[in-house]
């Protein structure tokens, strides 16, 4: 395995090579729900490169971007024993100078739902994820379910701006009680941990009406946002697959998302329906 944190010797590196390349772009603090993007990686392409970079441009001012977890000594051994051939660990100044051009997220789509309560955090996210990219040239680009809407915007990113790249969805990885694995998890102390079980819940029991064949949007918001009191709700919404809000719940088309505060930490979670 290749460690390498120089964006233009990564690309001389991939420059000859003629196989298929499965790219993971991540944060680190690699959790099991990394892995399993790693491993479709590897199922659907002959290399894998795995990108751990902290992206400052995706934090707002007083967000956690000084406490959010490193782990990078971990990092590079679960890759290793994940069978990837490249990590690309650049530092900051390796991907950003002064005076920069950015991407924009659109400005309606970038600006609901997270986007909303962090405004401006998905033009970060949207800059890096074009810069990484352009750096890997990869085949296929895998991306978590659980950031819905950091999916559906890198997919429409990719389809406006005429991109060679394959963006691959891969379904959440979860605890055994419920809880959706994220590197933001280890800030719950023991009762939020237990209060953090209310946004799975709120999921289940959205999913459990749509079953009894409720299909009404406001019934099952209501009776979520009954699950998940008193939590900080940002927000509760049934969407369809492009994000358009839905009336009733289409089976095959419909996404439902929520986020919320348990103590200071913000959570979000999903199911497609
Ligand atoms: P992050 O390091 O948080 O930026 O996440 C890197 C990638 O892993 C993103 O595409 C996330 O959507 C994905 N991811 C994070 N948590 C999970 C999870 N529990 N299951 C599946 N994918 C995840």
């Amino acid at each position: 395995m290749k460690i390498i944190s120089s964006p233009l010797e990564l690309k001389e590196h991939l420059k000859n090579i003629k196989l298929s390349v499965g790219f993971v772009p991540t944060m680190g603090a690699l959790h099991e729900g990394h892995i399993s993007l790693i491993k479709k990686a590897k199922e659907q392409n002959e290399m894998v490169v795995v990108s751990i970079f902290l992206n400052p441009t995706q934090f707002l001012k007083g967000e956690d971007l000084e406490k959010y977890p490193k782990k990078d000594e971990a990092d590079k051994k679960i890759c290793s024993l994940s069978g990837v051939d490249v990590i690309f660990f650049p530092q900051t100044s390796d991907m950003y100078g002064v005076d920069e051009v950015s991407i924009l997220a659109p400005k309606v789509r970038g600006y609901v739902l997270e986007g909303q309560s962090r405004p401006g955090h998905f033009n970060g996210v949207l800059t890096v994820v074009m810069k990484l990219l352009n750096i890997v040239n990869p085949t296929r680009a895998y991306f978590g379910k659980k950031d819905a809407q950091q999916l559906n915007l890198i997919s429409l990113m990719v389809k406006q701006l005429f991109m060679n790249v394959e963006i691959v969805p891969v379904d959440t990885v979860r605890e055994k009680d419920g809880l959706a694995l994220s590197s933001r998890n280890i800030y719950l102390n023991k009762d939020e941990r237990v209060e953090a079980l209310k946004v799975a819940s709120s999921l289940r029991a959205a999913s459990a009406m749509v079953s009894k064949g409720v299909l009404n949007s406001h019934e099952i918001m209501d009776s979520m946002r009954e699950v998940l009191a008193p939590l900080e709700i940002f927000y509760v919404e049934i969407l369809d697959r492009e994000f358009n809000p839905l009336l009733h719940v289409e089976i095959g088309n419909t996404v439902i998302l929520v986020e919320v505060n348990v103590g200071t930490t913000r959570l979000l979670d999903n199911i497609w329906l």
